[in-house]
């Protein structure tokens, strides 16, 4: 059980869930980091009084260290900064909230130092799993998923000791904003529409991606490493209601499945506390007034951005580096306004065929295939 946390991105919406299960805990923070909120990173640190606080943005940690200037709060700022509050000696746990690819030197410096990992950051499995799963192993470094569906395999998988009889993992999929929309329909999408997810709420760049249904495909990649099964032993089905989180499909073909509220603080809570349970702030379930469950397949014709994904996934090597990096930049655009809803879809798969891809990636390999991709969405 954790007990002093680092959280990176803390400001975010994992962030900040993290520090209310956190203070519902009664653990202690070492170290915050944001990207540019300063004010909320103040707020946060003189709520929680941490060691360290980070502002990725040189000029807001400057003002940052004027705001706390009357405490014993020290202020650092860049991916130096990022860098410290993931090895800082006194965290026994890293909760990495940032978004994107940006987190993975920090989680691999974090593993270096044997840490707990609380891995909410996606990206840094899709770019880069093969390499952060064997630094793990070789540091022993625990990586505990926080992204819920990946949670519930974890708990769907407490009590396997062989892999060979796990049949396969299914995904769930709340089928995001879009849900049952045609091509046609979809074309004239704003950032506005796409902003209203129906179940979650998260920060904006995993909202896009819920609503192309790119956030599934990078959670399929996320599973392959995490639990080294291959793309092909890996299912997703749309289940509207966010209330089974996944299943574990085993030999005999007995399923089980996770299910709670659609709450993020219960699989931070978990990431903390494993492999103890106590009790927490997340939303009890009530199981007898939510409805009724309903599952089917995805649209992989209509939300193109999950097919490629999965073609990502099946050719392995730098692919996943390359999907995402060009999803990062498109999605970026797209929140900008500068490209439209399905655009996303077509850059990824232009940078998906000019880019070439190489396996056995080091981590060099890895960075390269990121910055092609973005290039190449322009
Ligand atoms: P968010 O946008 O709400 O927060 C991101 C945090 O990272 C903020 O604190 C921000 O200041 C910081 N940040 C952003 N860009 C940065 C940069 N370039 N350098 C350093 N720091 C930066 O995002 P979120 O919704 O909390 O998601 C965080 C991660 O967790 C993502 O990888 C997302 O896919 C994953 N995740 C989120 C949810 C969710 O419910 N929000 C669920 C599962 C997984
Ligand atoms: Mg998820």
């Amino acid at each position: 059980m954790s007990s002093c946390v680092s959280i990176l991105g803390s400001t975010g919406s994992i962030g900040r869930q993290s520090l209310e299960v956190i203070a519902a805990c009664g653990m202690r923070v070492a170290a915050l980091t944001a990207n540019s909120s300063v004010q909320k990173l103040e707020e946060q640190a003189r709520q929680f009084h941490p060691e360290l606080a980070v502002m990725m943005d040189e000029e807001a940690a400057a003002d940052l260290r004027v705001r706390l200037a009357d405490t014993d709060i020290r202020v650092a700022g860049g991916m130096e900064g990022l860098l410290e509050a993931a090895v800082i000696p006194s965290a026994d746990t890293v909760i990495t909230a940032v978004v994107g690819m940006v987190g993975l030197r920090p989680t691999l410096a974090a593993i270096r130092e044997g840490k707990r990992i609380g891995l909410a950051n996606k990206e840094t499995l899709v770019c880069a799993g093969t390499l952060v799963l064997e630094e793990a192993k070789d540091y022993g470094a625990e990586i505990i998923p926080v992204d819920s569906e990946h949670s519930a395999l974890f708990q769907c998988l407490q009590g396997n000791r062989d892999r060979g009889e796990v049949k396969r993992l299914i995904l769930t999929c709340s089928g995001g904003p879009f849900y049952g929309k045609k091509a046609a329909e979809l074309k004239g999408m704003t950032r506005e529409d796409a902003l209203r997810h129906p179940n979650w709420s998260m920060g904006a760049k995993i909202t896009v991606d819920s609503a192309t249904l790119m956030n599934k495909g990078l959670e399929v990649i996320e599973a392959m490493h995490l639990y080294h099964m291959p793309p092909e032993k890996i299912s997703v089905v749309v289940h509207r209601e966010s209330i089974i989180h996944s299943l574990v499909e085993y030999c005999d073909n007995a399923m089980i499945a996770q299910l709670g509220a659609p709450d993020m603080r219960l699989p931070i809570q978990y990431a903390l506390t494993f492999p103890k349970r106590v009790p927490g702030p997340a939303t009890e379930l009530d199981l007898w007034n939510c409805g009724p469950l309903t599952f089917g397949n995805p649209d992989l014709e209509t939300f193109r951005c999950l097919d490629l994904a999965l073609q990502a996934a099946r050719t392995g090597g730098t692919a996943g580096a390359i999907l995402n990096g060009a999803n990062e930049a498109a999605v970026a655009q797209f929140l900008a306004g500068k490209i439209g809803f399905l655009d996303i879809a077509e850059q990824v798969a232009r940078a998906m065929e000019q880019v070439p891809v190489r396996f056995n990636p080091g981590l060099k390999d890895v960075l390269e295939a990121d910055r092609a991709a973005r290039e190449a969405v322009g």
